[in-house]
């Protein structure tokens, strides 16, 4: 059935969009991911050159110098009409081609620019900033792709002031060390670093907890792939949730201990990579065999909770995006502790939201994701969490905050 459900996805998108779920190996003939997806040694990336192209006889400047930026070479059409190519940092890759850059001019005018895919094809709907406006979608009308999905033009007003375009919003390493700074202001957040990425981004952890010595835990990971920012929408409203003033929250953290790395591919984020870390590895195909830092640093990190026998593990979770929103649970005849968590969370989900489908995907455990480490390490009940790429950003919120709500109360009916 789940085989015949996703040859059908396979064939109504023409295989196009890939979505960045875990794969088990025994799916390999409809996998989503590329060939060697699975092989996690080192593999050569091409970096991009981060550099400003002007055009001076349009007045009319591109940068992809700055942190997300992802355009790797921009040419001159006309006084008007510019292309720039995106490629991944390496190939195969997931089919998550991401896009940014930045683009001025001496002059109002407006610009036709058209990205060239190579290794994929357009997925990412345009977001626009300038320096005056927050993020918002480019207006339907101001932009097409071609048939095959190779090519995405957009029509963009640019003035002196900056514009930024960008496949998503960019919420990058700098982003998320203002977030977390912001949530350690509270007594009961503290943040340090375990490790630091390849090019020395450091993997900070969030601990969450009313008391020292609270010895049940929930695991909380996000961002092992750069584009997945509609994930990081969900992993903060969730959080932030978790670390609320609610009675809910505040019973919840007198029980139970938070231990959460937000970031957890640094490097890819903040290069502009569609899928990789710096060596050019999917970091979600590495929980296996741990031959990247990134993962054997935080792996390590939750493995130390052995250490001490009272610790006992409750739930893990890592948020993902992909084409719409899914729950990839474990295959449902498998013990778990607590027994069937995420049945019982996800029905209390559904009591909150009638309206909301909840969307499960369960798979098995032999997978080299995540998912299937905290269920192997730790005997429990994991999720990857998925949101839709394009899911109203409000609305992402309002589903991972009740997400949260429902956790805290299917695990507080545990132990209370
Ligand atoms: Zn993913």
């Amino acid at each position: 059935m789940q085989i015949l459900k996703k040859s059908l996805f396979i064939l109504l998108t023409g295989g196009i969009l890939s979505g960045c779920s875990q794969t088990d190996q025994n799916d390999q003939p409809l996998s989503y991911d590329p060939p060697g997806s699975t092989n996690t040694k080192d593999k050569q990336i091409s970096p991009q050159t981060r550099e400003v192209v002007g055009f001076e006889n349009a007045g009319v400047w591109f940068s992809n110098d700055f942190e997300g930026g992802r355009a790797n070479a921009v040419r001159q059409i006309d006084a008007d009409k510019y292309e720039i190519d995106i490629l991944p940092e390496n190939a195969p890759v997931n089919n998550s081609a991401w896009y940014a850059f930045q683009v001025w001019s001496r002059e109002a005018r407006r610009v036709q620019v058209t990205l060239n895919y190579s290794d994929g094809n357009h997925r990412y709907q345009p977001k626009i900033r300038t320096n005056d406006t927050g993020w918002k979608r480019l207006a339907e009308e101001s932009w097409h792709i071609d048939s095959a999905r190779t090519q995405a033009t957009l029509s963009l007003d640019v003035s002196p002031d900056t514009l930024l375009v960008s496949g998503q919003e960019l919420i990058t390493s700098s982003v998320f060390e203002a977030w977390t700074d912001s949530l350690v202001a509270l007594p009961y957040v503290h943040k340090s670093v375990i490790a630091e990425s390849r090019e020395g981004r450091p993997l900070s952890k969030l601990t969450i907890s009313n008391v020292p010595n609270a010895r049940r835990f929930v695991l909380v990971i996000s961002r092992q792939h750069p584009p997945e920012v509609s994930g990081s929408f969900a992993l903060m409203a969730f959080i932030e949730r978790l670390c609320s003033d609610t009675d809910l929250a505040q019973r919840f953290r007198d029980q139970f201990t938070v231990v959460a790395v937000p970031l957890m591919n640094p490097d890819g984020v903040d290069n502009g990579h569609w899928r990789h870390n710096r060596a050019g590895v999917d970091l979600n195909r590495d929980w296996l065999n741990f031959n990247q830092p990134e993962t054997r640093a935080v792996s390590q990190m939750f493995l130390g909770l052995k250490d001490n026998p009272e610790n006992k593990v409750y739930f893990g979770i890592d948020f993902h995006s992909t084409q719409e929103d899914v729950f990839y649970t474990v295959t449902k005849d498998f013990e778990t502790f607590p027994d069937r968590f995420s049945d019982r969370w996800l029905a209390r989900l559904g009591e909150k939201l009638p309206d909301y489908h909840i969307n499960e995907d369960p798979s098995g455990v032999e997978s080299p994701t995540s998912k299937s480490w905290f269920y192997r390490t730790f005997n429990v009940d994991a999720v990857t969490y998925e949101v839709g790429d394009e899911v109203e950003r409000p609305r992402i919120r309002m589903i991972a905050t009740n997400a949260a709500d429902a956790m805290m109360e299917v695990l507080l009916n545990e132990v209370e």
